[in-house]
């Protein structure tokens, strides 16, 4: 049976029918493949993780549901991108392909270089429209802003009413033992897929949002208080159009402590892209620190014993420990609690801030490679352009957890302490727990002059001008979009603020 040339529609991190242009676009033209290729190369890199995959895949599995719903469940295969597309053409034909555009990891910037290249030589229409506010080739930052506000304003894009059945084989979803992942059992990890996006979304604007701006910062409150759909954005499960525009909805009719939290949640979904940005302008910002001057200075990662004790929450600091058991168990922690957990590893302990970051986003389920390596870079200093914060874990212990609950709850050998003991239990003579990796204030004042020594360096002003010239967010651009609240200081500090903002 002659079923070809098809519509190919390649699914990447953008597991989803409704608000997906390829798709979409594609159905309109003729018979589609839907095609999720499973790259075992990928899932080998090392910030891959199988806590990812398993959200990943569940959020496939849904997908391929929804796509059967309308006539032709997704078609899984397992390979090389290219190889399998060319399969593909082979047998059936390919009239065009269909795919969005991906900010991603080198990997994937790599392959995908790779798959533009193959398309052109057999001369198949390869089209990548936007998911999100990264745009590519952006000569200059100017006016960004107002892109991503008239990208999140566009309308959503419906998904097509059927699809006709190929009768091709769909595949398997291949599970993480198939891909040979390391064992990764993450008891707590949330549920991946659109359903629980929905009902994500759907609860923290009908309410939980009220509490958002000030039980954020603890991982205590952040739980319920937070969104919780990164890694449904990571996955695409939803994409930012779909929820700034359900936020923007719902803040219209919501009383005001509801819609404070709702105009904060919408500040952060334009951060969301700010920071992919960055890596879609910046590539190497995985592998290299963004101001040359901070090359280098840190080498030790793992295998030393620092950084395994940080790595296991062992290093006898308890809210920090709590912070990354947390991590281990769940996949999540809100942004005050990875900040510290950067900040710490890449400053008290003076650790290389790219194995730190590979270490967090094999925990992180909702691994998203712009904001991840842009984060890191800002949390352990080496962006030159940001305010360098040195997090203690003593004082975020005694803000964020006064009573001790987080840590009673993921730090059982500590669960007999009251506080303030819980916060410092070194010096109540505690066993079963290790003693403090260090002083935590000496090894903050060690830091902080190493960092200074490094801006007092010929040419780090120069650098870091350009730097923010380059990837810095306009003091007029990332207010908040859409709400009529004045405007929000924008995100990354220039250069002339206070560089060393100490806690220690
Ligand atoms: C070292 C470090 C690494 C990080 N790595 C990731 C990562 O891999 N993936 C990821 O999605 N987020 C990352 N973040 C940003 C932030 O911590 C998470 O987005 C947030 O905790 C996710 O929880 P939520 O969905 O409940 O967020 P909410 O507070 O509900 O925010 C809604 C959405 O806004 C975006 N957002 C929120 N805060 C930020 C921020 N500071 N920067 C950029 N976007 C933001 C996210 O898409 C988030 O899902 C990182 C932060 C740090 C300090």
């Amino acid at each position: 049976m002659s079923i070809g040339p098809l519509h190919v529609v390649w699914f990447k991190r953008d597991l989803r029918l409704a608000d997906h242009a390829p798709l979409a676009q594609a159905a309109a033209r003729g018979p589609v493949l839907p095609l999720w290729i499973v790259e075992p190369e990928l899932w080998r890199q090392q910030d891959a993780s199988a806590r990812q995959y398993r959200v990943v895949a569940e959020a496939a599995a849904e997908l391929r549901a929804d796509l059967a719903a309308l006539g032709q469940p997704l078609v899984v295969r397992v390979g090389d991108a290219v190889e399998v597309l060319e399969g593909i053409r082979t047998r059936f034909g390919i009239a065009d392909l269909w795919a969005h555009q991906e900010t991603t990891g080198g990997f994937g910037f790599a392959r995908d270089r790779r798959v533009r290249a193959w398309a052109r030589a057999q001369s198949i229409p390869f089209a990548e429209p936007r998911q999100n506010g990264a745009i590519r080739a952006l000569p200059s930052r100017d006016g960004w802003a107002k892109r991503f506000e008239a990208f999140v304003r566009a309308p959503t894009v419906p998904p097509p009413r059927t699809l006709a059945p190929l009768g091709i084989e769909a595949g398997r979803i291949p599970d993480e033992r198939d891909l040979g992942l390391a064992p990764d059992p993450c008891p707590g990890l949330a549920r991946g897929g659109r359903r629980a996006a929905l009902a994500l979304l759907a609860s923290f604007l009908a309410g939980r949002a009220t509490t958002y701006r000030r039980a954020m910062s603890s991982p205590l409150s952040g739980w319920e208080a937070c969104s919780r759909l990164s890694q449904h954005f990571a996955t695409g499960a939803l994409s930012i159009r779909e929820a700034w525009q359900a936020a923007q909805a719902a803040r219209h009719t919501a009383p005001a402590p509801l819609r404070e939290g709702i105009d904060s949640f919408l500040t952060r979904l334009a951060w969301h892209s700010h920071f992919i940005q960055k890596l879609e302008t910046e590539p190497d910002l995985e592998h290299r620190a963004l101001h040359p001057a901070y090359e280098g200075l840190r080498t030790e990662g793992a295998g030393t014993e620092r950084f395994d004790r940080w790595a296991k929450g062992e290093t006898g600091w308890p809210f920090l420990d709590a912070c990354m058991r947390c991590l281990i168990e769940t996949g999540w922690l809100n942004f005050r609690a990875r900040a510290m957990l950067v900040s710490v590893a890449t400053m008290h302990l003076w650790l290389d801030w790219r194995a730190v970051g590979l270490h967090l986003a094999r925990l992180f389920a909702d691994y998203e490679p712009g904001i991840h390596w842009s984060q890191v870079q800002m949390q352990s200093g080496t962006t030159g352009v940001n305010t360098i914060r040195m997090y203690s874990p003593l004082k975020q212990s005694e803000d964020q957890d006064p009573e001790g609950r987080f840590i009673r709850r993921w730090v059982p050998e500590l669960a007999h302490l009251p506080s303030p003991a819980i916060h410092r239990p070194w010096e109540f003579g505690v066993r079963g727990y290790p003693a403090p990796i260090g002083d935590a204030h000496a090894l903050a004042a060690i830091a902080r002059e190493r960092l200074w020594g490094v801006r007092r360096g010929a040419g780090y002003r120069a650098a870091a001008a350009a730097i923010q010239a380059r990837h810095g967010s306009r003091r007029s651009g990332l207010k908040q979009v859409g709400s009529r609240r004045p405007r929000r200081p924008a995100i990354d500090q220039p250069i002339d603020q206070p560089v060393l903002d100490l806690e220690a």
